[in-house]
Order: structure tokens, then C-alpha cells, then sequence
């Protein structure tokens, strides 16, 4: 009998809310197999109303939870397995930061995000861009497998010679064909690496990021690096910049030009475990986190961005802006390859509101203009012309036949629905 949490349960003040909103839905299951879950999608679609898949709930566009109707919920299929030498299975629900820990004492890693609260099924549908991006690639660029509930309620495997269109598509739009059971990684061998962070205080921030895009770009591809922009009277930056491997004498040579950017006020580097990089709360969701995000992608960090994303933070509109490199590994897998089709940028932007000023969106627009292409996983609003942002026409075309062959009803259309077409 499947676990269904309703309100007036003891657990429901547990499962109701996600990280980015709260929520009161009429009913969480909790899959406790993954032979479970289509009994919950079936569930789900005769309850009917409002629908939600939930991983580590840790979304940034508050979709994992709902009002009055139905969460499934994978939390609880989160096992995490080394089933060949360098290949992991690994549960939707399991988190980052403690697929790190694990892979770890096995000498393994797979690059993620930047949060080891962040979940597996979230990220590794969408993109990963991680702190060891430029040396190993995207998260989805590890998937060696999968297992996915499609719509019809079929549980199927999925590689690169099993179901490969749905491979594909799930890929970079997994949210839209089904809900992944289960993900086969092929690990790197990377387990241990350099971890620097700096702190920067900034007098010219437009001249700061351009020299900041200019560092991170030339960098050797063992380096991959993460900046948090603030602004105000007396705007700094903190970073992190990752060097994936054990050779200390290169990570020092190539952490040095990160010290020439602007007027270092902190600095710390350590040879450390990768699965230490990873900040990991454990907190329970209560909406805890509520900001408003506008998001894209960027080739270089030119002057016009640059000058561009300075006044988002002199203005106050954003509190913060997030940049983290792309490039690298991501950057040789031909564009086709994945339903995640932006392989020539380097940097993905992200301006946060912290308080969910509605000014962000009007300020966002010159700097929107300016980008070229939009990971959906950094974007909180749902407008639906984001869908064209994420996917360039080709992929787009794809999804949407695909959509309309494995997902003809809809089901799956609550994280930026792609439109369903005939089938040729
Ligand atoms: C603090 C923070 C830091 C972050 N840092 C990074 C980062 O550095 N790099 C990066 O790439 N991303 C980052 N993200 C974004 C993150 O990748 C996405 O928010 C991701 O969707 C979260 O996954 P989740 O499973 O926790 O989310 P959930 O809220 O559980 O799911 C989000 C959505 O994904 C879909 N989904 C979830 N599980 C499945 C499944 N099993 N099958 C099909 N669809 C599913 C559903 O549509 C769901 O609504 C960050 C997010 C936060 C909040």
C-alpha cells in the first residue's frame, strides 16, 4: 500500500513546504521502491487538480510543492550504489552532498552544484553546473543511464542505445517526459582537489567582472569558478574556485591570476576532499528561501555585460549576482549531443532579489538582452517564453515532438511545459 501523507499526519509539517515555498497539498506520497512510483503517478492523475514531483525540494522555481493537490514525493529512494568500477546508481532523492561523502572513502566524484542540499532528481534533469564543470563536464554529461516512469506509467531504461530520443530529452528537459527513478553516473576520479575561496573588495565593479570573465576563461580547465557579487556603498565578491585534482604546485600557479582580479581581503586554499566543498544544512523546508531570480547565459564577460550587471547591483535591484563558469568539458560536447544544447558559453549569470523585488525584472531586461541562452534551473519566475531562452530552435523542435509522443496528455507539463506538436 503506497505511503500517503495527509494533513493532520505527524509527518506532513515535514513534506508540506520546499526550500524556495511553502505549501499545503491534499496529499505527499512517498514512494518507499522505485516500483512504487507508478502506482503514485496513477494515484496522483485520478486525485487530479494540482501535481508536483519532488527530489531534494530544493527548486528554484517553488514547483515541487502545491496548493490542494498532489506531491510525489522520491525522498525516500535515495540509495546510492557503486555497481562497477567507476559507474554509481544513485536515487533521485538522495542529495549532493551526501553522494560526495559517499563516493568519496571509493576515490569517486561527480561534479554537482554548489549545494549539498540541492537533489539529485532536480539537477541531473535539468543540467548540474558544478564545481568541477570545466574539467568534467555537466552533470548530465556523467548520465550513463537512467530509469524513467513515463507517462503511460511504464517504468523504462534509458542510455545511450536504450530509448535514446527519451535519453536525450531527459537530459537537460527530464522534467517534462517523466520521473527518473533512478541515475547511473560514470564517476571521475577526482575525489580530492584544491579549494580556494577569496574575498574581494571592489572600487570599479564593471572593470572587476570583466578582468574576473577574462581570469576564469584563460584558466586551465582544472580550474572551475564560482563568484557572488554584491553590491551597495561598498560592493565585494566572494569566490570559490575549485582545482579538480591532487597536484598542488599546478593549483598554485593557476589560483595565482585569481589574486591580480581586484583588492584581495581574504584568501584561503586547502587540498581537501571534494565531498568537503559541498555546504550541506540538512534543514527541514519551510520556505526558508524566497528570492526572486532572473537568469542566462553569457560567451564572455564583455564590457557591455559587464557594465550591464554593475548597475543591477549599484541600482539595489539585484542583492546579488551569481556567476558561475561553464566552458571546458561542458563546452566539447557537440550542441546536439543533449536536450541541454548550450555547449559555447562560459558563464551562467543568475541576479537574485533577495526579497523579491518586482523592480529586478524591469532591471534584468538589459542584461537579458545581452545573454545568450538561459539554464532553466536558476530561473524562480515561469514565464513560458523562457522555454525558448533554454532550448535553440533545433532541440526545441525535438522536445516538442517527443512531448507529444511520450507525454501526449500533458502530465508532466509543471516546470516549463514545452508545447507538444504532432508527431511527424
Ligand atoms: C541553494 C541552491 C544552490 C544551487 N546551486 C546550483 C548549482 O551550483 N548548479 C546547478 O546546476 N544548480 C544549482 N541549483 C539549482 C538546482 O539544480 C535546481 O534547483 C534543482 O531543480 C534542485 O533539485 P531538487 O531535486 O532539490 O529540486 P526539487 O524541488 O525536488 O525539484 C525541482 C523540479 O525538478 C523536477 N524533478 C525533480 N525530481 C525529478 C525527477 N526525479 N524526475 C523528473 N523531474 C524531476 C520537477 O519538475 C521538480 O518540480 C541550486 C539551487 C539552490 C536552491
Amino acid at each position: 500500500m503506497l505511503d500517503i501523507i495527509r494533513p493532520g499526519d505527524d509527518r506532513y509539517p515535514l513534506v508540506r513546504h520546499v526550500y524556495s515555498a511553502e505549501g499545503s497539498p491534499a496529499a505527499v506520497v512517498r514512494p518507499r521502491v522505485p516500483a512504487e512510483v507508478p502506482e503514485a503517478l496513477a494515484f496522483a492523475r485520478q486525485e487530479g487538480g494540482p501535481f508536483s514531483v519532488r527530489s531534494g525540494g530544493h527548486g528554484i522555481s517553488s514547483i515541487s510543492t502545491n496548493v490542494g493537490g498532489t506531491v510525489i514525493d522520491l525522498g525516500a529512494l535515495s540509495t546510492i550504489e557503486r555497481i562497477d568500477d567507476r559507474v554509481v546508481e544513485v536515487g533521485p532523492g538522495a542529495r549532493w552532498g551526501r553522494v560526495a561523502s559517499t563516493l568519496r572513502p571509493w576515490g569517486l566524484a561527480i561534479s554537482s552544484g554548489d549545494s549539498g542540499d540541492v537533489g539529485v532528481g532536480g539537477l541531473a534533469t535539468t543540467g548540474g553546473i558544478g564545481l568541477m564543470g570545466r574539467k568534467h563536464g555537466l552533470t548530465i554529461d556523467s548520465l550513463v543511464g537512467a530509469d524513467i516512469v513515463t507517462a503511460d506509467g511504464v517504468v523504462r531504461t534509458l542510455s545511450p542505445t536504450d530509448e535514446p530520443d527519451l535519453f536525450w530529452a531527459v537530459r537537460g528537459a527530464g522534467a517534462n517526459f517523466g520521473i527518473v527513478t533512478g541515475f547511473r553516473f560514470r564517476a571521475s576520479t577526482d575525489a580530492s582537489v584544491v579549494h580556494a575561496s577569496f574575498a574581494y573588495a571592489i572600487a570599479d565593479t564593471a572593470g572587476f567582472l570583466e578582468r574576473w570573465g577574462a581570469t576564469v576563461e584563460s584558466a586551465p580547465r582544472s580550474i572551475s569558478a564560482f563568484l557572488y557579487l554584491f553590491g551597495g556603498a561598498q560592493p565585494f565578491a566572494q569566490a570559490t574556485v575549485v582545482f579538480a585534482g591532487t597536484d598542488t604546485d599546478a593549483a598554485v600557479r593557476a589560483l595565482e591570476p585569481f589574486t591580480r582580479i581586484g583588492q584581495v581581503v581574504g584568501r584561503r586554499a586547502e587540498a581537501t576532499a571534494y565531498a568537503d566543498v559541498l555546504p550541506t544544512s540538512g534543514a527541514v523546508h519551510s520556505g526558508q528561501q524566497t528570492a526572486v531570480t532572473r537568469t542566462g547565459l553569457a560567451v564572455h564577460l564583455d564590457r557591455r555585460i559587464s557594465r550591464s550587471l554593475a548597475s543591477l547591483t549599484r541600482g539595489g535591484e539585484a542583492d546579488m549576482i551569481q556567476l558561475r563558469s561553464v566552458g571546458g568539458a561542458i563546452n566539447d560536447v557537440p550542441s546536439s549531443a543533449t536536450a541541454y544544447a548550450h555547449r559555447h558559453q562560459n558563464f551562467s549569470v543568475t541576479a537574485v532579489s533577495m526579497n523579491g523585488l518586482q523592480s529586478l525584472d524591469a532591471a534584468w531586461q538589459e542584461s537579458r538582452e545581452l545573454m545568450d541562452g538561459l539554464y532553466l534551473s536558476f530561473e524562480s519566475g515561469h514565464a513560458p517564453e523562457r522555454v525558448e531562452d533554454a532550448f535553440p530552435p533545433e532541440t526545441l523542435d525535438r522536445l516538442r515532438r517527443l512531448k507529444a509522443h511520450w507525454d501526449p496528455d500533458g502530465i508532466f507539463d509543471q516546470n516549463f511545459a514545452i508545447d507538444r506538436v504532432a508527431s511527424a
